[in-house]
């Protein structure tokens, strides 16, 4: 039987290949992470059933009870505000932080995975619209934190991330995701990110915008509420 939550993920499916096809990318170059957070496992279960296995979680306790609670096929990638002091379950949880903004966490989550023997992928998170209220290096010192965590060697650094500022149309953010893929590019011709054809991660684009992010080279999309619905409160 079909849930809202698998129409939901067959609608978004769809958005994406007409929209790949659009604008002349490979559909299956683009990955959805659907955002579960504040929903109950069941939910993840609802969403694996129909076919996900590619997850976002924000909150570092509730990503781990999930973790402990589903099968070795689900990936989850850790897309929340993350503090040092929690980097060791975050590494041991996570196929993928999406949100390393400074040096220190870097350091700490090399440490874990040398202590867990594990090789974990990354993305540098960027403030690109330079916005107080939200975490993210900012655009000009990206280029020297990535050159510093590249020295890390059991973390392998996939490309970038953004949250744009918030604005009051999907169209507003477009220059947001712009100028981030030309950061991208930038860096990956200096050879301090994978080149686009090695796979380089462009992690941008909401449920409100993924779909100009798809336009703009987002590889990553990471969509919540247009697959689970309003989010309950913490
Ligand atoms: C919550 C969240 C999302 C999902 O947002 P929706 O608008 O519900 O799709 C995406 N990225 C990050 C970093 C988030 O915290």
């Amino acid at each position: 039987m079909t849930t809202t939550i698998g129409t939901n993920l067959e609608h978004i499916r769809q958005s994406i290949t007409n929209t790949a096809i659009r604008c002349n990318r490979p559909p299956e170059n683009i990955r959805l992470v659907a955002v579960s957070k504040r929903f109950p496992t069941s939910a993840i279960f609802d969403a694996q059933k129909h076919g996900q296995l590619l997850f976002g979680e924000n909150y570092i306790q509730e990503a781990e009870k999930k973790h402990n609670e589903l099968s070795n096929d689900v990936q989850l990638h850790f897309i929340g505000h993350l503090q040092s002091n929690k980097a060791k379950t975050a590494a041991k949880i996570s196929s993928m932080i999406e949100t390393v903004d400074r040096l220190k966490l870097a350091k700490a989550l090399n440490r874990h995975c040398v202590d867990l023997n594990k090789n974990l992928d990354i993305l540098i998170q960027v403030n690109i619209g330079k916005d107080p209220n939200k975490s993210g290096v900012l655009p000009e010192d990206t280029e020297q934190l990535v050159t510093k965590v590249k020295e890390f060697k059991n973390l392998q650094i996939r490309g970038l991330m953004t949250i744009p500022p918030i604005t009051n149309s999907p169209e507003e953010t477009r220059p947001f995701f712009q100028h981030l893929k030309e950061l991208a590019i930038r860096l990956s011709n200096k050879d301090l990110l994978p080149q686009e054809e090695k796979g380089l991660e462009l992690s941008m684009g909401m449920s409100s915008d993924y779909t100009v992010a798809i336009e703009e080279g987002a590889t990553l999309i990471r969509v919540g509420t247009a697959i689970f619905g309003q989010r309950p409160p913490l």
